[in-house]
């Protein structure tokens, strides 16, 4: 047996290497579910959005920024999340992977606790995971960006889906008659937007305005800045400064910073 006398620790300790993200920059720390195309099969997520599913999500991200206050904003959609750090952040004296373990161990413990309140009557079949990384943006304008084109995407690819489940459940095309079909169309016609929402409209009377936002926009996670009253039906009740609340804003349009400049100073 080795003589524990004549390790010395800090040779052993030499071998970490530094992985402290940039000073002074936003972090954010995006998580993804390891292969839910899989993990939403078995567990049959109604297609293209299970709404379920995402509130679970949403869940999970109020629950990381009630436990990491250095988190000043959170947006989601299908099985990813992001999480912005404010700038000054010294959580974990910026590791990278301490930064990211956390969060994406502590996004995955809580779905798994909470996946009984969304799915009461669904079993959870095996232990879902999240993998995640970090990202420095150096300026407020580039951390903008950032988040619009989480939701650029989330447009693109929530349009293809709806369209896509239309023609497989609807008309009865099997999945890859109506794939082909949708990427015809974008070879074709440059614009696939408008041309996606004209389908959706001619051929199975859904306007794409008028599904739901939290589709459509993904969801915003961050700390109400005053109280509020608040009506949900019948449900009145009150919503305390500093609580983290979920909404479906769209931040693409900068203006929403400009009307909520509170949520990332
Ligand atoms: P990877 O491990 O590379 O991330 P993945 O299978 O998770 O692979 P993604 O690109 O992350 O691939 O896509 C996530 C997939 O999970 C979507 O394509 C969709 O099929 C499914 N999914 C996630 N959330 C929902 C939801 N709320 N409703 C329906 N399907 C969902
Ligand atoms: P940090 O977040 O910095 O890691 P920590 O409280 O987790 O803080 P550690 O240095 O990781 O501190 O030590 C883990 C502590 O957890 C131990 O000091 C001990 O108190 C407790 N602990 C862990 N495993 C056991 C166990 N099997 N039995 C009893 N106590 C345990
Ligand atoms: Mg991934
Ligand atoms: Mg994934
Ligand atoms: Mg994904
Ligand atoms: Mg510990």
């Amino acid at each position: 047996t080795k003589d524990i006398g004549k390790i010395e620790p800090d040779f052993v300790r030499s071998f970490q290497f530094e992985n402290k993200l940039l000073p002074l920059t936003w972090v954010v720390v995006r998580i993804d579910g390891c292969h839910f195309h899989r993990f939403s099969d078995v567990h049959e997520f109604e297609k293209p959005n299970d709404e379920q599913a995402l509130k679970l999500m949403n869940s999970c991200a109020v629950a990381v920024l009630e436990e990491f206050e250095d988190i000043l904003f959170a947006y989601g959609v299908s099985d990813e999340y992001s999480f912005v750090l404010k700038k000054e952040s010294e959580l974990y004296k910026r590791q990278s992977s301490k930064i990211i373990s956390a969060i994406a161990s502590l996004f995955t413990s809580t779905y798994v606790i909470k996946w009984r309140d969304f799915f009461p009557h669904k079993e959870l079949k095996y232990p879902p995971s999240f993998d995640g990384r970090a990202v420095c943006y150096p300026t407020y304008e580039i951390l903008l960006d950032y988040l619009a084109w989480r939701q650029v995407d989330c447009h693109i690819n929530n349009q293809y889906n709806t369209c896509f489940w239309m023609l497989v459940n609807e008309s009865k095309k099997p999945e890859a008659e109506a794939q082909a079909r949708l990427n015809a169309q974008a070879c074709l016609k440059g614009t696939q937007t408008r041309e996606k929402m004209e389908l959706l409209s001619r051929e199975f009377k859904i306007e794409y305005n008028s599904l739901p936002l939290i589709f459509r926009m993904g969801s915003s996670v961050f700390r109400l800045k005053e109280a509020a009253a608040v009506e949900n039906g019948v449900v009145s009740g009150k919503k305390l400064e500093g609580q983290v609340v979920v909404d479906h804003c769209n931040i693409i349009e900068r203006c929403f910073w400009e009307e909520h400049p509170h949520i990332l100073s």
